[in-house]
């Protein structure tokens, strides 16, 4: 079986950023020549989210609209008592997930019609990591 890991980072301009990766795991998938076999993708930290979705801007822009909702920026949640100011960041975090498994066929990343991996960003403006490990034959 072969084994393969690679880190990803980013560092985002904005607080809240959802950004497409799925070139990067491709590129990582080529990398580990496995043919047959998984891709997991995470986030490496409790503020960022790594999902499966639609690469459209509209929708993009309802994710990020319909979070916000959710998980307003800004008000007093019990995390900030610690002297921190990202608990809507958490929050966003645990709604949007924190992995995707994609099967590997064929050497390539085997998605469903219109899926792509995105990183989704709700505590920015600072360098994070996503870990990609891809394990098969
Ligand atoms: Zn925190």
């Amino acid at each position: 079986m072969k084994s393969y890991k690679e880190e990803v980072w980013f560092n985002t301009k904005r607080k809240r950023e959802l950004i497409n990766i799925t070139p990067q795991v491709a590129e990582a998938v080529r990398k580990s020549k496995v043919k047959e076999g998984f891709c997991l993708v995470n986030a490496m930290h409790i503020t960022a989210s790594v999902f499966i979705n639609d690469n459209e801007s509209g929708l993009h822009q309802d994710f990020l609209e319909w979070l916000e909702k959710l998980a307003p920026y800004g008000k007093a949640y019990k995390h900030h008592q610690t002297g921190e100011d990202n608990g809507d960041a958490h929050l966003k975090r645990t709604i949007m997930g924190r992995e995707v498994v994609v099967a590997i066929t064929e050497g390539r990343l085997d998605f469903g019609p219109w899926e792509q991996i995105f990183y989704g960003e709700f505590d920015g403006q600072r360098r994070k990591r996503v870990l990609v490990k891809i394990i098969g034959e």
